[in-house]
């Protein structure tokens, strides 16, 4: 049996599973023009699942399904991180944990690491500094259905931090064909998703298969 596709409508409820304030800033900038009632997991005050997973598929999927359950409502996850080419893929999937200080996050930390394990490397020249920002958005049902959405930013990664702007390691991030990080970029040029255009970041470049999938670029000009 073929299963129904998950479809949302202006005025649907979507449960945006993150506690991370800047993640939450960008999707709700990203979703404005769609109309939909957008409430946040942090908002509902539902317990963030561990994160488990290896991939960022697995782990986007753990807090999409478990949003979705706990709220009885459609769920929108996300989980990304930057992998860097000179440190075997590096921090992946456990980008937040780079970050991680006591117990507190500080990304100035986390992109302190980042570079001190680039160092270590020996990979001082921009060509040896490659890395790319993944997004994997997983869009869930509390009936179980699910549908991924995946998008990647490459660049180069760069030394001291730059910019204030955005969040998380932004200010480390150079993508390719610019001469400023995400951390100098407004959130309309880090984005720069309209319809029927590509984004630029990740986050933007899932957003938009999703938008396409489930929305069917449903947006009110
Ligand atoms: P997670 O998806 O909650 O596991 O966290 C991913 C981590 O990657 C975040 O805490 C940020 O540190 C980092 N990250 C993901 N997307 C971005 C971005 O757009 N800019 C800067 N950092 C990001």
């Amino acid at each position: 049996m073929t299963e129904a596709p998950l479809l949302l409508r202006r005025g649907d409820r979507l449960v945006l599973a993150t506690h991370n304030d800047g993640k939450l800033r960008e999707f709700k900038a990203l979703l404005q023009p769609f109309g939909l009632e957008i409430v946040s997991a942090g908002e509902l005050g539902l317990a963030e699942p561990d994160e488990t997973g290896t991939t960022f598929a697995e782990n986007a999927r753990i807090k999409a399904h478990a949003a979705a359950k706990a709220a009885d409502c459609i769920a929108l996850a996300d989980d990304s991180g930057l992998v860097v080419e000179a440190i075997g893929g590096r921090p992946g999937v456990y980008t937040a944990n780079w970050a991680q200080s006591g117990n507190m996050r500080d990304y100035r930390v986390g992109m302190r690491r980042v570079e001190d394990s680039l160092e270590a490397a020996g990979a001082l020249s921009p060509k040896d500094r490659r890395g790319s920002f993944n997004a994997t958005l997983c869009l869930a049902h509390p009936d179980g259905r699910d549908a991924l959405f995946v998008g990647v930013v490459e660049g180069v990664m760069v030394w001291p931090p730059r910019g204030d702007k955005g969040f998380g390691f932004d200010p480390m991030f150079m993508p390719d064909g610019f001469d400023i990080t995400f951390g100098e970029m407004s959130s309309d040029e880090k984005h720069s998703w309209a319809p029927g255009k590509v984004g630029l970041s990740h986050r933007a470049r899932a957003f938009g298969l999703f938008v396409d999938s489930a929305l069917g670029g449903d947006v009110e000009h």
